[in-house]
């Protein structure tokens, strides 16, 4: 594997401005659309300030990447070193610093948040490390919910429901509560959940961080086997090297910056190739 130049506004003091340009030649002008059609996610020179004891810090510093259909990606990275505040960048739950988020031809960086929330809707399913289940529905209810937002009756997408639900395991669950689930049947849950309007994009931060071992084990490989099945271009991210492991490719995220010299490609991965790579990185 090559190795790659350091992320862009990263130099060796460790100091960055973050408003600078992105000096990649490669990069686009602002405001237009990926040029590769297949890429279903690109984020270009994405930061996010936070203010901590009235200083301006980079959370999520020049973050730069693509996904192309069907990818299964995953970043690793230590506690706090912004995985959850990048993946909420690239799911418009958030608004970037400065840089761009394009997710399968639109820009989810710009506009209110009503254009973001339009096209969260349609394009990106996420997954939640506690699930986010709404307890006074039903496990159906809260699958087909996603749909109903979107003015869609489930029972015109009757089919892909049953579907999704033999995929999952969740078939016998249909008609209980969210509380009455295990951890692992909770999770299966709301994968089918941010599967059933078949998105582009799935984003998934921790889904196995609130469950047992075995039962992440299934999660994940659940999740590989769903999304080869539909397609789904998916970004995993994690502080579990057997999770990171399960990806075609990982990227490494620390102090909120990608190591791109780092990334792993051409997995899924043995876990011991993930724990080499991150004892080589020493972080
Ligand atoms: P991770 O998901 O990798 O554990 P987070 O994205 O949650 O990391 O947080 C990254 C860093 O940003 C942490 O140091 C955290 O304390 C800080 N942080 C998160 N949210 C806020 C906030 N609302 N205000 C200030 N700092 C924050
Ligand atoms: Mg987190």
């Amino acid at each position: 594997m090559g190795v790659k130049k350091s992320p862009a506004g990263l130099g060796r003091s460790g100091k960055i401005d973050p408003m600078s340009s992105n000096p990649d030649p490669g990069a686009r002008p602002a405001g237009s659309a990926p040029s590769d059609g297949e890429a279903v996610l690109e984020a270009r020179s994405v930061f996010r300030l936070r203010q901590v004891e009235g200083r301006d810090l980079p959370i999520v510093r020049d973050v730069s990447f693509g996904l192309r259909r069907g990818e299964f990606a995953t970043i690793m990275g230590p506690s706090g070193s912004g995985k959850s505040t990048l993946l909420h960048l690239l799911a418009g739950l958030d608004r970037p610093s400065a840089g761009e988020v394009w997710v399968d031809g639109e820009d989810l960086s710009g506009g209110d948040e009503e254009h973001r929330a339009a096209i969260r809707r349609r394009k990106i399913g996420f997954i939640f490390q506690f699930f986010h289940l709404l307890p006074d529905l039903t496990v159906e209810e809260n699958i087909t919910l996603p749909l109903r937002i979107l003015g869609e009756s489930p029972r015109r997408h009757r089919e892909r429901v049953d579907s999704l639900c033999g995929l999952l395991g969740v078939e016998k669950l249909r008609a209980r509560q969210p509380a009455a689930l295990s951890g692992g049947e909770m999770q299966r849950v709301s994968i089918a959940r941010a599967l059933v309007t078949q998105p582009p994009l799935v984003l998934a931060d921790e889904p196995t961080g609130n469950l047992s071992s075995k039962a992440g084990e299934e999660v994940i490989a659940l999740l590989r086997d769903v999304c080869t099945e539909l397609q789904a271009t998916i970004l995993l991210v994690t502080h579990n090297p057997r999770d990171a492991a399960a990806g075609d490719r990982v990227l490494f995220l620390h102090d909120g910056a990608l190591l791109h010299h780092a990334e792993l490609n051409g997995g899924p991965f043995d876990v011991a190739d993930v724990f080499h790579r991150l004892q080589e990185l020493g972080v």
